[in-house]
């Protein structure tokens, strides 16, 4: 019964993958060449988005959160390390940590939902290794301070830029290589195309990284630890011979899924636009309610506008965010939330992660509510559904007493 609602055609869900014609025969052609697996239309793919975010080397993987992992495994990551992520992520950032045996620390967000950096430069021990900041929604880091930290202390950088493909950092893309040697970068930058992601591969990721050696370590670990350069040695063996030389993984992409990456990279740009025009929209009509509050963007910046996060003034409402959601859904709307912080999960509660200092966080996750925001939708969808935010946020204000009240 709840679902009746996404059932129904004139229900604005909350997210719609962009497929067209182009992927579609893609794919045919994919399936029709006989080669499903990780071969030419991966190399093209790679090669594609390197360009695109000028970067030295990209790896693809079948997810980030196997980028994550590998970023991690190869540069050393493992047991008595420490790893300082933000509380306001999805789950696999930390459960990435985890896998190589580290230990996950906190640094809360600041007032721009990012990791703060005076909290990282807070969160630094001894035992730190590395940094994995996340570009929430698309709104680039504040890099250039943690970079700094990491330059200082001898730290890795690995951005989760699960929300950021086509985003910039100061007109520098987020994944981009050094182009000079002392220019400051992150080691690894990893990218998600899950179906919900502003570019999709159904399911599926990339790592970019100046590197080529960090490069060529990662690309063996994607595929079961097998070294080429054993193969290219032993060739003279046959074409069956490969070595194992490490503790691999099995995380490439297929052709089948890089085939629907290389046509909706093209599409990027465009893809971007629409939402950035949409942005304008929600910004416009509820940038004077003064009972909800419009997500932050960075001048200078390029936020890719992977997630419109709205934040409610609970103070000035007289109901939460749950009502606020469900009456959207009433009203033909699904929204969602990004993130339930790290902490509020029982799994990462129960360990010593609960304790971690990470107010401001928790205090900013009552008040998030994330509008549908994606290229398939209509603009009169997204005007319908700025007017009906603001309709609900209006209609829902605090009585002006409780509003005295609370000034005094
Ligand atoms: C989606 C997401 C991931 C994981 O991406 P997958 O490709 O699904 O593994 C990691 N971090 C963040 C912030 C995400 O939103």
């Amino acid at each position: 019964m709840g679902n009746q609602a996404s059932a129904d055609q004139s229900f604005i869900a909350f997210h719609r993958p962009s497929i067209g014609e182009e992927e579609i025969r893609e794919v045919e052609a994919t399936l029709r060449s006989g080669w499903l697996t990780t071969g030419p239309r991966t190399a093209q793919f790679e090669e594609d988005f390197a360009k695109y975010v000028n970067a030295r080397c990209a790896i693809a993987v079948n997810s980030a959160t196997a980028g994550l992992h590998v970023a991690l495994a190869a540069l050393g990551i493992g047991e008595g390390d420490e790893v300082i992520t933000t509380p306001l992520t999805f789950c696999s950032t930390v459960h990435t940590i985890l896998h190589v045996g580290a230990k996950p620390i906190l640094a809360d967000i600041g007032p721009d939902g990012n990791i703060d950096p005076e909290e990282v430069a807070k969160a630094i021990t001894p035992r730190t290794r590395a940094i994995i900041p996340v570009h929430l929604a698309g709104l680039p880091c504040e890099m250039r301070p943690i970079w700094d930290l990491a330059r200082k202390h001898g730290l890795f950088v690995i951005e989760d830029a699960a929300h950021a493909a086509g985003a910039d950092y100061e007109g520098v893309p987020i994944g981009a290589s050094p182009r000079k040697e002392n220019e400051p970068a992150s080691d690894a930058v990893v990218f998600s195309f899950y179906a919900t992601k502003n570019l999709t591969t159904g399911e599926g990721g990339m790592i970019t990284t100046g590197s080529q050696q960090l490069a060529h370590t990662m690309r063996m670990l994607t595929l079961h630890g097998m070294s080429r350069d054993a193969w290219n040695r032993y060739t003279e063996r046959g074409s069956w011979y490969y070595e194992v030389v490490a503790r691999g993984f099995k995380y490439n992409l297929s052709d089948l899924q890089s085939a629907i990456g290389i046509h909706q990279l093209r599409k990027l740009e465009s893809f971007i636009a629409t939402r950035q025009r949409y942005v304008e929209i929600y910004n416009r009509v509820l940038g004077e309610v003064a009972e909800v509050e419009i997500p932050r963007d960075r001048p200078g910046s390029r936020h890719a506008w992977h997630l419109y996060m709205l934040r409610l003034n609970l103070d000035r409402l007289r109901i939460d965010r749950y009502e606020f959601i469900e009456d959207l859904r009433r009203l033909g709307i699904g929204a969602s939330v990004h993130f339930i912080p790290i902490p509020r999960h029982p799994y990462f509660g129960k360990m010593s992660l609960g304790e971690q200092p990470c107010r401001r966080a928790l205090e900013l996750y009552p008040r998030l509510v994330s509008l549908p925001l994606y290229p398939a939708m209509t603009e009169e969808q997204v005007l319908y559904v700025a007017n009906a935010v603001k309709d609900l946020a209006c209609s829902s204000r605090a009585p002006a007493r409780t509003l005295q009240s609370m000034a005094v």
